[in-house]
C-alpha cells in the first residue's frame, strides 16, 4: 500500500512524505537518470553533492545487456548502481517511442524489475504521440490499461507505477486516469509528454496534466515522466505533479547547453555565466569552452543538476509560504509559451477544479504580478462567495474608490454616519468589497499596484455591476450629510455587521442566524482595536484571527452550527470506533473519515461528527473531501476542541 502523506500544500502542489523500502522521500522531487551503460555522475555523488534522495534508471537497458542483466539479478539493483536510497526503474516505453518497438514482453519486464529489487517499477505502457489520431490514442489507452491490469498481479512488494496515456485528448487522459486509479497501482507517471516539452507546447502540457489529475486518485504520487527541464517545474507542481526525472542534465551538457530556470543557454554564445552555482562561480564561459570535451561535459552536467535541484527548493519554499501561484505567474513572464499555459488554467471548469484544493487563507499576502493574478482560485472563490454566501442587508449602496487599507479605517468618518439600509462598497482592484469584509483574506492581505491591467479592471467592473444589480446606488458627492439624511434611526453597529458578513462568507449563508443569538459581547484587542473574541449569551462562540481576519470556531459555536445546518453541511464524518479518540482531543486521521461536506476546503473550520451525526469536536480541515476519502495516511482534520 502506498504510504503518502501531505505535509504542506498550495494550489494543487504539495509537500508530501512518500515511503519506499529504501527510505522516505519528500516531494516535490527530482530523480536524476542514471544510464547503467555509461555513468557520468555516480550515485554516490548524486547523493552527497546534490542531495538526490531517489534516482531512476532504465530496466530495459539493463535487461538488454547480458552482463548487466546477470549482475543485476545476482547482486540486486542497489548494489549494481551502488545506491542505498530508493531507485525507480523505467520499462522501455520511451525506447519504444524512440526506436519504434521493444523486444520484451510487458509482463516479463515487470517481473524483471521486481526481481532485481527496484523500489518502483513501471509498466510497459503504450507511448502515444501528441499528434496521434483519436482512435489510435484510444486503442493505446485501452492496451495500456490492460497491461496495467496484468502487471499489478506480478508486482509483489515492489511499488508499481502505472502510466497515464491518452495523447492530448483531455477526455482520454481522464478516462485512462480513472481506469488506472481503480487498480492496485502505487504511483502515477503521466506519460507521452516529452514531445510537448520539446516543442514548448506548454498549453497542451497543462491540459494533459489537469485532465489526468482530474481522473486520478489524489492519494498517490504523480510523476511527469521525461520532463526534466526546470522551466516547467513550478507550473507542473502547481497542477499537482510530485516527481520529475532528469536525463536532461546529461543530454544538454553533452550538447554544450546550460539549463537555466527560465530556459536554456548555449555555451558557445556566452561571455558571462549568469548563474551562481559552484561551477559557474569557479569557471568562466571561456575557460569551460577551452576545456577537454569530457571534462566540460561533466562540469556542465553538474551545473545543470545544481540549477534543477535549486528550482525544486524554490518551489518547496513557495509552497510553505503559500505563494506558488505567484512563482508560476512570475515564471510565465519569462516565456511566452508558459503564458499560453496560464490561459488554459483560466477556463472555468479548471478554475472550479483548482478552487476545491485551494486553502482558505495563506501565510503571506497575495502579490499582484500581472493580468493572471485576478484569475487565481482564491479570488475566483471570493467572487463566488460574494454571490452565494454573503447576504446583502441593505437596499442602497455607496461606491467608494479603493483607499489605503484597511478600508474601514480610512473611511471611518463615513462609517460613523452610516444608516443601516446603506452599504459601503469599495471598488477594489480585486473586485467589489463590502466594507465589512475588508479584513478578510485576501482583501486586506493583498498588495496591488496603483494601476492594474485592463483585463483585471474589466473583470472587477463586471463583478461590481452584477453585485449592484438589485441595489440602489446613492452618491455622497454632496457631503456626508446626504447619507446621514437618508435615515437617522440607524442604530447601526459596524462590528456586528462585520461579524455577520464574515461568518456567512466562511460558514455559509445564514450562519450568522445560527451563531449570533441574544446578548452579543465583542472583546477587542487593546493594542490593535481589532475584534478578538465573540460571546453570545455569555458563551464563547468565535475568535477572530488577526492574521487573516477569519474566525476560529469554538465548541459552543460548533454546537449551534450543528443544530442549524443539516447533515452533511460543515461536517467531517468519522467512524464510530474512533469516537473516544476524538473526544479525547486527538486529530482525525484520513483513514477514519467516511464522509465530508463537499463544500469544505483546506484550512476550513469544520464539525467533527460520528456516523450518527453526534457532534464530537471542532477542528480545522487539512484536506478537501476528495482527498479525505482517498488518503490512507496522514491527518485529515486538526482537532481543536472536543466536546468532553
Ligand atoms: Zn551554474
Amino acid at each position: 500500500m502506498t504510504e503518502f502523506e501531505i505535509k504542506y500544500r498550495d494550489c494543487m502542489g504539495r509537500i508530501c512524505n512518500f515511503r519506499t523500502r529504501h527510505g522516505i522521500v519528500e516531494t516535490p522531487n527530482l530523480l536524476p537518470v542514471i544510464n547503467p551503460n555509461k555513468i557520468l555522475i555516480t550515485s554516490k555523488e548524486l547523493k552527497e553533492k546534490f542531495r538526490a534522495q531517489m534516482i531512476i534508471t532504465n530496466s530495459y537497458i539493463i535487461y538488454k545487456n547480458k552482463d548487466l542483466r546477470e549482475k543485476a539479478l545476482e547482486v540486486g539493483l542497489h548494489n549494481l548502481l551502488e545506491f542505498d536510497g530508493p531507485i525507480m526503474t523505467d520499462s522501455g516505453t520511451f525506447q519504444s517511442y524512440v526506436y519504434g518497438k521493444v523486444d520484451v514482453d510487458s509482463i516479463e519486464i515487470v517481473k524483471f524489475q521486481r526481481d532485481i529489487g527496484s523500489d518502483i517499477g513501471t509498466i510497459l505502457d503504450v507511448f502515444t504521440l501528441p499528434n496521434e489520431d483519436y482512435e489510435t490514442a484510444k486503442k493505446n489507452v485501452e492496451e495500456t490499461v490492460r497491461r496495467a491490469e496484468e502487471s499489478v498481479k506480478f508486482k509483489d512488494k515492489m511499488l508499481l507505477a502505472c502510466t497515464i496515456q491518452g495523447s492530448v485528448y483531455p477526455k482520454l487522459r481522464e478516462r485512462c486516469a480513472r481506469e488506472i486509479s481503480k487498480l492496485d497501482s502505487d504511483f502515477y507517471p503521466i506519460g507521452g509528454v516529452v514531445p510537448l516539452m520539446e516543442n514548448q507546447q506548454y498549453d497542451k502540457l497543462a491540459e494533459v496534466i489537469i485532465s489526468s489529475k482530474m481522473g486520478l486518485d489524489p492519494s498517490k504520487p504523480v510523476h511527469l515522466f521525461g520532463a526534466g527541464h526546470p522551466i516547467i517545474f513550478p507550473l507542473a507542481v502547481a497542477l499537482g505533479c510530485d516527481f520529475f526525472d532528469s536525463s536532461a542534465y546529461a543530454k544538454y551538457a553533452d550538447d554544450d547547453r546550460l539549463i537555466m530556470p527560465w530556459g536554456t543557454l548555449k555555451l558557445d554564445e556566452l561571455d558571462e555565466l549568469p548563474c551562481t552555482c559552484p561551477i559557474c562561480s569557479e569557471y568562466t564561459a571561456k575557460e569551460l569552452r577551452s576545456m577537454d570535451k569530457k571534462v566540460r561535459f561533466r562540469l556542465l552536467a553538474e551545473h545543470n543538476l545544481y540549477v534543477s535541484f535549486n528550482e525544486i527548493k524554490k518551489i518547496k519554499h513557495a509552497i510553505k509560504d503559500g505563494n506558488l501561484w505567484e512563482l508560476v505567474e512570475r515564471k510565465a513572464v519569462s516565456n511566452p509559451y508558459l503564458m499560453d499555459a496560464l490561459r488554459v488554467l483560466e477556463r472555468k471548469k479548471y478554475k472550479k477544479w483548482f478552487e476545491l484544493f485551494e486553502s482558505v487563507s495563506k501565510k503571506r499576502a497575495l502579490f499582484y504580478t500581472g493580468r493572471h493574478t485576478i484569475h487565481r482560485p482564491i479570488i475566483y472563490r471570493y467572487h463566488n462567495r460574494l454571490f452565494n454566501r454573503y447576504r446583502v442587508e441593505y437596499s442602497k449602496a455607496v461606491i467608494l474608490p479603493e483607499s489605503k487599507k484597511p478600508f474601514s479605517r480610512y473611511y471611518k468618518h463615513i462609517l460613523q454616519k452610516l444608516p443601516s439600509e446603506v452599504g459601503l462598497i469599495v471598488n477594489s482592484k480585486l473586485g467589489p468589497v463590502p466594507i465589512e469584509l475588508d479584513e478578510m483574506y485576501p482583501i486586506a492581505q493583498s498588495i496591488m499596484p496603483d494601476k492594474v491591467d485592463r483585463e483585471t479592471t474589466l473583470i472587477c467592473r463586471k463583478v461590481l455591476k452584477k453585485f449592484l444589480d438589485r441595489l440602489e446606488v446613492v452618491s455622497i458627492e454632496d457631503g456626508f450629510e446626504s447619507i446621514g439624511s437618508l435615515n437617522k434611526k440607524s442604530g447601526n453597529n459596524f462590528d456586528l455587521r462585520r461579524i455577520r458578513a464574515t461568518v456567512c462568507m466562511q460558514f455559509g449563508k445564514n450562519a450568522d442566524k445560527a451563531l449570533l443569538k441574544g446578548k452579543i459581547d465583542i472583546i477587542k484587542s487593546k493594542s490593535t482595536g481589532k475584534i478578538r473574541n465573540i460571546y453570545s449569551n455569555n458563551k464563547h462562540i468565535l475568535s477572530m484571527r488577526a492574521s487573516d481576519g477569519l474566525f476560529t470556531l469554538k465548541i459552543a459555536g460548533a454546537r449551534r452550527l450543528h443544530s442549524f445546518f443539516k447533515f452533511p453541511s460543515l461536517r467531517v464524518v468519522v467512524r464510530n470506533e474512533c469516537r473516544d479518540f476524538i473526544l479525547d482531543g486527538k486529530n482525525v486521521f484520513s483513514k477514519f473519515v467516511i464522509d465530508c461536506d463537499p463544500q469544505l476546503r483546506p484550512l476550513d473550520e469544520c464539525l467533527i461528527v460520528d456516523e450518527d451525526d453526534n457532534l464530537l469536536a471542532v477542528g480545522r480541515c487539512l484536506l478537501n473531501r476528495i482527498e479525505m476519502l482517498s488518503f490512507n495516511y496522514g491527518i485529515a482534520v486538526k482537532t481543536r476542541e472536543s466536546l468532553s
